[in-house]
C-alpha cells in the first residue's frame, strides 16, 4: 500500500538549484539582504503586481511585523478559523483578538458580523483569505472607511490569486504572505510583508532587523526574521515555474470535484466566480446525516488505508487553551471545524492516486481495500 502525504513540496530542477547557490562559494554573502535575496524581492514585487514586497524568514513573524508596523492598540477583529499563527500574531503585539464569525461558504470572516464586535477600542481587522478563498474585501474596505479601522490580510494561503483582475496583495492596509515549504510556492520557510504604501517601507525593514535603521540607531523593538540566500535561491528557482505549479494542482482539483460530485453528503471546495484561483488546498466538508460517517470516522479510515488528510481548521483557534479566555461565540466556525478535511493535494499527484482516495470515499464505512 503506498502511502499518500496530504502534500509534497514543490522542487525545482537539482541543478538549477545548484547553479543558483555556487556563486555564494565565492561572494560567501549568505544573508542580509544578500543579491539573491534582493532579486527575489523584485522578481515578487512584479510577479504579484504590488510596489513593496518585504521579504522575511518565515509567514509567521511577516504576519507579527505587519501588524506591528501599523501601531495598533485595543482590540482586533479577526476569524478563530484559521491557523493558529494568525491569534498569536495578534496577541504577540499585545491586541486583544475579538473572534468573529465566518461566512459559510468561503470560511472567510462575515463582514455581517463585523460591525456588531466593533467597540470604541477596535483598532483593526485582521481577515484571513482561508484556502486561497476571498474575503469579501469590498465590504471589509465599506466597513473600515466607516469606522477608521486598518485592515491586514493574512494572505498566506493567497499567493498568485487574484480578485476581480487584481492581484490579492492590493487590498487592505498591509498583507502578508507565506513561503512555508508546504505553500503553493515556497522558499523551504520564508515569507513577506506586502503593502501599497511606500512609507512603511523602511520601518518594515528596520522590525526584520533588530529594530536598526543603520549601524548605530534604532527605533523600534525589531526582531530577527532576514530570509537567508539558500532560501532567496529556492524562491527564483521556484518562481520560473509557478505557472505549471499552479496548472497542474488545478488538474488535480479537477479530478476530485469530478469524482466526488454525486456523493451524497459531501461537498466539494469550488472556485469563487471573479477568483483566479491558485489551488492550494481541497477542502470536503461532510454532512454526517447524509454521508453515513462524521469527518473523524471518514479520516480514520482514510488513515488506515495510508492516506494523510488534514483536520485544516480544527480546532478553531478560540478553542486552544491558550486563547480561551477570548472566545466569543461563532456557531458556523465551530460546526464546520467540525465537519471538514482537506484531502491530499500537491502538483503531481496521479489521477490514479486521486481515483484510489475518492474511492475510498464514495464507498465510506464499506470500503475494503
Ligand atoms: C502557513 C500559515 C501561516 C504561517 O506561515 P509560516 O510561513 O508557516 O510561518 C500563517 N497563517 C496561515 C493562515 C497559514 O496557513
Amino acid at each position: 500500500m503506498n502511502k499518500i502525504n496530504v502534500t509534497s513540496s514543490s522542487m525545482p530542477p537539482f541543478d538549477e538549484y545548484l547553479e543558483k547557490i555556487k556563486p555564494l562559494w565565492e561572494t560567501r554573502w549568505l544573508t542580509n539582504c544578500g543579491s539573491l535575496h534582493n532579486l527575489l524581492e523584485t522578481n515578487l514585487e512584479k510577479y504579484l503586481d504590488i510596489n513593496n514586497v518585504v521579504l522575511m524568514n518565515n509567514g509567521h513573524m511577516a504576519l507579527y511585523s505587519a501588524i506591528k508596523s501599523l501601531n495598533l492598540t485595543g482590540e482586533v477583529i479577526t476569524t478563530p478559523f484559521t491557523f493558529i499563527s494568525t491569534t498569536n500574531a495578534i496577541v504577540q503585539n499585545g491586541l486583544t483578538p475579538v473572534f468573529c464569525d465566518i461566512d459559510p461558504q468561503t470560511c472567510t470572516i462575515d463582514p455581517k458580523e463585523i460591525e456588531k464586535l466593533i467597540t470604541e477600542k477596535t483598532s483593526a481587522i485582521v481577515a484571513v483569505h482561508v484556502y486561497g478563498n476571498v474575503c469579501d474585501v469590498e465590504a471589509i474596505e465599506r466597513i473600515a472607511e466607516k469606522y477608521n479601522l486598518k485592515v491586514i490580510y493574512d494572505s498566506a494561503h493567497a499567493f498568485g490569486i487574484k480578485y476581480k483582475g487584481k492581484t490579492i496583495a492590493n487590498f487592505g492596509d498591509i498583507s502578508m504572505m507565506s513561503f512555508h515549504a508546504t505553500k503553493v510556492f515556497h522558499t523551504i520557510e520564508g515569507g513577506a510583508v506586502l503593502f501599497k504604501n511606500s512609507e512603511l517601507k523602511k520601518k518594515i525593514q528596520s522590525l526584520r532587523n533588530f529594530g536598526f535603521i543603520s549601524q548605530e540607531e534604532a527605533n523600534v523593538d525589531g526582531m530577527n526574521c532576514k530570509m537567508n540566500e539558500f532560501q532567496a535561491a529556492m524562491g527564483l528557482c521556484n518562481l520560473k515555474y509557478i505557472e505549471d505549479e499552479i496548472q497542474k494542482r488545478k488538474r488535480v482539483v479537477e479530478r476530485y470535484q469530478d469524482k466526488l460530485k454525486d456523493v451524497n453528503g459531501i461537498t466539494c471546495w469550488e472556485k469563487q466566480q471573479d477568483v483566479t484561483s491558485n489551488y492550494i488546498y481541497f477542502p470536503i466538508f461532510i454532512d454526517k446525516e447524509k454521508y453515513g460517517l462524521n469527518r473523524d470516522e471518514l479520516a480514520l479510515i482514510l488513515e488506515q488505508n495510508g492516506i494523510v488528510a488534514r483536520k485544516y481548521f480544527y480546532p478553531i483557534t478560540s478553542n486552544f487553551e491558550c486563547y480561551k479566555k477570548y472566545k466569543l461565540n461563532t456557531p458556523i466556525a465551530e460546526k464546520i471545524s467540525q465537519n471538514v478535511l482537506t484531502l491530499p493535494l500537491y502538483s503531481d499527484l496521479s489521477f490514479d492516486n486521486v481515483d484510489r482516495i475518492c474511492d475510498i470515499i464514495i464507498k465510506g464505512g464499506d470500503y475494503n481495500d
